[in-house]
């Protein structure tokens, strides 16, 4: 393959916008590089038109001197939970499959107005339920890493892992994700590539298939910090058909991106030091640390005391939310439709929701209804409202004493596809580092730290104060340029 397929965004930008080489050589290179790495399942569909047409406007563009956009000239891989207009959209469900928008969500309409390209649908875990994309009806997704000396599939993460994976195997320069409850950071830090989830509210959710309405965040995924923060100002701005789209003006993140952070106060959580977690994450944090220091920062002790108590919450309102947002799919107006013979239109709806979604999915709408029904409500998420205001709280109260706190990204590395599928609540464990943020709306990146005794990529997690996405790409710029990540997959395509 042509190095193109070695670059990220700013490379391919400014590299197309110098005419150091086209668009097109760009997009071609990439939609090769998708077709020979299906073993990956990265992809759901395959858009190489898309990417072509793009590139083509892009270089017409260029030619007649135009400003090319913030993202010209770049390809990227669209999560399967956006909606794009005339390219079938599922969420990794059946009851979805064949199911073509008329619209195109925010997010996506806004990454093509600045010039990029679509390379195609990538895999994700089903309604973005899952912490290893497992859970999708398109098959599992693996991860281009392997543990050293094994050859079994690695999970790449989710549920953004075919975002993770085709970013990490280097068959597109970035891809969206979203983020409910870990969603960008967890597999980012599986696959040793950067992902940053903006404070709730900076993109828009139209568009984007609903799981849980109060905590969906969509965001960059991509190689580098400089990369994730010009992807996010194309992704993010205040869009009216979104009622919880914040109306702010996007700052020039890429513009301000700064590794010195004299003056600079970096909070340690002490409840992050978790028993189960692996000693390889926990000296990678001792790493992150003296690296922030270099940098010019303070590191200060902070305490979130109601840490503990924020994964519990977090699988009451999210499947609570999911829940109701979920029962729209009844095979009626779209999607998967069967009508056993002679049935009424309560078979109808129990016939098409058996049929359509995975277990996974069942079983977050059996706690959602669960939570929600009238002798539990108060019992249990009236409980977990209390406990998210408190998560909250303990932010606020730590940002008093630092701008940006550090932490593992997860308290393991990834593991074997098949390894955890037993075991629910283990699996769920996976987000417990990156939920606590999710719950309180804050911006929250995983940037790659090192690789672990096994060969596989460990994350360090940046989370800020409301708004402040730049002090969290600053820090995390910090650490990408002292741990120099050089690591790569043992077969990239
Ligand atoms: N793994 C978490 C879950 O399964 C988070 C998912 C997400 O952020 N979309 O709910």
């Amino acid at each position: 393959m042509t190095a193109y397929t070695q670059l990220g965004v700013k490379d391919i930008r400014d590299g197309v916008a110098s005419g150091d080489f086209t668009a097109r050589e760009v997009a071609e290179s990439f939609n090769a590089a998708v077709a020979s790495a299906a073993e990956l399942n990265a992809f759901i569909v395959t858009t190489p038109d898309h990417a072509l047409t793009a590139a083509d406007a892009v270089d017409a563009k260029r030619a007649r001197g135009e400003d090319l956009g913030k993202m010209g000239g770049v390809p990227i891989g669209m999560k399967d939970l956006f909606a794009t207009k005339g390219v079938q959209t599922t969420a990794a469900s059946h009851i979805l499959e064949g199911f073509k928008p008329e619209y195109e969500s925010t997010v996506s309409q806004k990454l093509w107005d600045a010039g990029a390209g679509m390379l195609g649908k990538l895999n994700l875990d089903q309604f973005a339920m899952g912490s290893s994309n497992e859970t999708s009806y398109f098959g599992n997704v693996s991860s281009p890493w392997k543990k050293d000396g094994t050859n079994a599939a690695m999970s790449p993460g989710g549920s953004s892992g075919g975002s993770s994976s085709a970013v990490a195997a280097r068959i597109a320069p970035a891809a969206t994700g979203t983020d409910t409850g870990g969603s960008i950071r967890q597999p980012a830090a599986f696959t040793g590539i950067c992902g940053i989830k903006p404070t709730y509210g900076r993109c828009s959710r139209w568009g984007v298939v609903a799981f849980a309405s109060s905590l969906d965040q969509a965001g960059p995924m991509a190689r580098s910090v400089e990369d994730c923060a010009i992807m996010l100002e194309a992704m993010a701005g205040f869009d009216p058909k979104d009622a919880t789209s914040l109306q702010m003006d996007v700052p020039n993140w890429e513009a301000t991106l700064s590794a010195d952070l004299k003056g600079k106060k970096i909070g340690i959580p002490r409840e992050y030091r978790m028993d189960g977690t692996d000693q390889a994450i926990l000296d990678s944090w001792e790493q992150g640390k003296a690296m922030l220091r270099d940098a010019g920062a303070e590191i200060v002790d902070v305490s979130l005391p109601h840490t503990k108590y924020a994964l519990p919450a977090y699988y009451i309102i999210a499947p609570a939310e999911a829940s109701s947002n979920l029962a729209r799919y009844d095979g009626v107006r779209y999607g998967l439709r069967d009508l056993p013979d002679g049935a009424g239109l309560q078979d109808m709806y129990a016939a098409i929701r058996a049929a359509g979604f995975g277990d996974e999915v069942k079983r977050r709408v059996l706690i959602g209804t669960y939570v929600l029904s009238a002798g539990f409500y108060d019992a249990y998420y009236t409980q977990a409202q209390k406990i998210r205001t408190l998560v909250a709280q303990d932010f606020e109260k730590a940002f008093a004493e630092c701008d940006v706190i550090l932490a593992p990204t997860t308290p393991t590395a990834s593991f074997p596809l098949g390894s955890l599928n037993e075991d629910p609540l283990t699996m769920y464990l996976n987000d417990v580092f990156a939920v606590p943020a999710s719950l309180a709306g804050l911006p929250a990146m995983s940037v790659p730290a090192t690789v672990n005794p096994d060969g596989l990529p460990l994350g360090l997690q940046l989370v800020g104060r409301p708004f402040d996405e730049q002090g969290v790409l600053n820090a995390g710029l910090a650490i990408q340029q002292r741990v120099g990540f050089e690591a790569q997959p043992e077969k990239w395509w």
